[in-house]
């Protein structure tokens, strides 16, 4: 098994583990965004969020929620962010879904979710919204 989230998982490699769930692990990131930048990932593999078994996205999203708070309190941060690369496109670089928790603080530098688009857009919203619907079925 290849997959460095699996090992982490199967304890096979070293992490500083935050929380193991039956259906979850949430370790710490070992190229921190900022200090308390936690990653939480299920259990089962699944390289896209599209891949995950309905109990096992909400045994990761449960997880994200109980976490969020304790993550903000416990190193004085005023927010987290939170979010997810989906795709290696999007510059996910282990394919095995997990959810960054990134404590925030005020004037730390960092931008909001909103700052990692050039906002390029050209098709109307209706349009969009069919095409979606379209695909959703
Ligand atoms: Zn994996």
């Amino acid at each position: 098994m290849s997959c460095i989230f699996c090992r982490i998982v199967n304890g096979e490699i070293p992490a500083e583990v935050i929380a193991r769930e039956p259906d979850v692990v949430a370790f710490l990131d070992v190229q921190p965004l900022a200090d308390g930048h936690v990653l939480v990932v299920p259990r089962a593999h699944a390289a896209a969020v599209e891949d995950l078994s309905p109990e096992a996205a909400d045994a990761l999203f449960r997880t994200v929620v109980r976490l969020a708070g304790p993550v903000r309190e416990g190193l004085g941060a005023a927010g987290t962010t939170i979010g997810i690369n989906n795709g290696e496109a999007t510059g996910q670089t282990v394919p095995h879904v997990h959810v960054h928790i990134v404590p925030r603080w005020p004037d730390d530098g960092a931008g909001t979710v909103h700052t990692i688009f050039p906002r390029r857009t050209s098709r109307t919203l209706p349009d969009v919204g069919a095409a979606i619907r379209k695909a959703i079925g």
